[in-house]
């Protein structure tokens, strides 16, 4: 009987780290509402601002175009709601985004369409890199929002957003990219990239869950999701979840100084891993970029095995991995992103993310390239899938 525990799902979301909870604990007594004068109000106010800063100096931008929001879901829902409420006036009605989005875009796009905007999802190639030439002649003079994400969390394909804002600026179109899954794994900087919006979530790098934020270029448009009080300059009412977002604060921080690390650290354990099981488990397929990938993301498709089926063996195991994304879990339809990537749905069905963290230790590669293979063969043997 195995006691073992692996979490190898850290795309879902990670734990916090132990310096954002020593940090969280030592403030949990700071009461003070932020906008309040007095000193109580001033000192949970500074730590906002320190967060702040921490989170602008991540993406590479000025901290005075941080606007902190619930997540990377609302984040991504305020832009969309920016522009439906700037369309009329702007002569702009057109979207782009892409078929492998996180839902929170894609049902942010997909309501657009539904009210009447002419919205593209752009078509992928089989490693999930968006087809150029689709994007290219998609784009407009009607195009108003581009919006693609750097980098996909089911497969970890990486999005040359550099070049995707230069050809929508071309057609002064605005440009936003989730970065919720690129943060602390690869670089990101907003000015580089050349965008006018980043979604960023905390509690996808080792900070605590509800609270993300959304970088907005000086002189991009923004308009309240949330109306109410003058939080945030009146784009983001709600008085401040100070606890949250000086969590966020020190993970972003520590993400920033330990990138390099955090990036060596499970390219290694990754590759080891996907090595592991094509060496052990016959007629696999690995989806995703072979080298345009975030490097803890390793996504395997398994035929002849149906992917809850194998989840639940693992877990008896103690290896806590997914199919897909967290947000896929328990529905019958398969993987919206592998389907994107072209791939058939018996096969979509019997894929696996793996997905590596700070947690995960070279014992855990072993154990887990020990004990998936008989787990797939027994599947197989079972199976009634040619
Ligand atoms: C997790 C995730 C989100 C949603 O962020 P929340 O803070 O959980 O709302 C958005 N986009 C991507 C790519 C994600 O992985």
């Amino acid at each position: 009987m195995t006691e073992r525990k692996i979490y190898i799902d850290y795309n879902a979301t990670t734990p916090l780290r132990e310096e954002v909870k020593a940090a969280i604990i030592e403030d949990l007594g700071i009461y003070g509402n932020a906008s309040s004068m007095h000193a109580s109000g001033r000192l949970a106010h500074a730590r906002v601002e320190e967060a702040r800063q921490a989170v602008g100096a991540l993406l590479g931008a000025p901290a005075a175009g941080i606007i902190f929001t619930s997540g990377g879901s609302e984040s991504n829902n305020t832009v969309f709601q920016t522009m439906r409420s700037i369309a009329g006036d702007s002569g702009r009605n057109e979207f782009i985004t892409t078929a492998i989005e996180h839902p929170c875009v894609l049902n942010s796009a997909s309501y657009l369409k539904k009210l009447g905007f002419k919205v593209t999802f752009l078509p992928v190639d089989d490693y999930g890199k968006i087809k150029m030439d689709a994007y290219k002649a998609a784009l407009s003079d009607k195009t108003l929002l581009v919006s693609v994400m750097m980098a996909n969390n089911e497969i970890g394909t990486i999005q040359d957003i550099k070049e995707i804002s230069r050809l929508a600026k071309e057609k002064g179109a605005w440009v936003h990219s989730d970065v919720v899954q690129a943060v602390g794994k690869i670089p990101v900087n907003a000015v580089d990239l050349g965008v006018d919006y980043l979604t960023v979530s905390c509690h996808k790098i080792y900070g605590p869950k509800g609270i993300g934020a959304l970088y907005v270029k000086k002189g991009a448009p923004l308009f309240p999701l949330i109306h109410g009080g003058h939080q945030e300059d009146g784009f983001r009412a709600g008085t401040y979840n100070n606890i949250g977002i000086l969590g966020f604060g020190i993970a972003a921080v520590l993400a920033r100084r330990d990138l390099d690390k955090y990036a060596r650290q499970t390219r290694a354990l990754r590759n080891k891993l996907r090595d592991g099981l094509l060496a052990r488990v016959p007629n696999i397929k690995i989806n995703g970029h072979p080298e345009d990938v975030l490097p803890n993301t390793l996504n395997v498709s398994f035929p002849r095995a149906e992917g809850e089926a194998i989840l639940l063996s693992m877990d008896i195991k103690g290896i806590e991995a997914s199919t897909g994304s967290a947000c896929a879990s328990g529905s019958l339809e398969p993987s919206h992103v592998l389907m994107a990537l072209g791939v058939d749905a018996e096969l979509a069905h019997g894929s696996i993310r793996f997905s590596l963290g700070w947690g995960t230790s070279d014992e855990d590669i072993d154990y887990i390239i020990e004990e998936v293979p008989p787990i797939i063969a027994r599947l197989r043997a079972m199976s009634t899938l040619t």
